[in-house]
C-alpha cells in the first residue's frame, strides 16, 4: 500500500488507497489526527466500501 514520507497511508478524496478496494481513514492517514475527522472520514470509507462492492457483485 503507497505510504508517503512519514509512512501514511495514501488515500484520496474518497478514502481509496492506491490499492482496489481498499479504504483507510482516521490517524493511518494522518490528515486530521483529531477524533472528529477519523470518524468522519471512517463513514466516508464505509460508504465508498458499500459502493464497491455494489459495484463489483452486479
Ligand atoms: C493522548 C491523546 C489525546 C488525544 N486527545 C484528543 C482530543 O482531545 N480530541 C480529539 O479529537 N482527538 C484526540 N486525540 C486523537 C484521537 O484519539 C485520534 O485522532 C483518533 O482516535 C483516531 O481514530 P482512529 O480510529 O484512526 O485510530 P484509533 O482510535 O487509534 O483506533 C485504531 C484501533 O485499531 C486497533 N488496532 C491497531 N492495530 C491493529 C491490528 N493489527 N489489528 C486489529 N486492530 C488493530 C487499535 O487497538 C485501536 O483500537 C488524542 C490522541 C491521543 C494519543
Amino acid at each position: 500500500m503507497a505510504v508517503d514520507e512519514r509512512n501514511c497511508i495514501k488515500v484520496d478524496r474518497n478514502q481509496s488507497t492506491n490499492i482496489d478496494g481498499v479504504f483507510a481513514a482516521g490517524d493511518c492517514a494522518c490528515w486530521g489526527m483529531q477524533a472528529a475527522t477519523a470518524a468522519g472520514e471512517g463513514a466516508m470509507a464505509a460508504l465508498q466500501a458499500y459502493r464497491y462492492v455494489r459495484r463489483v457483485k452486479k
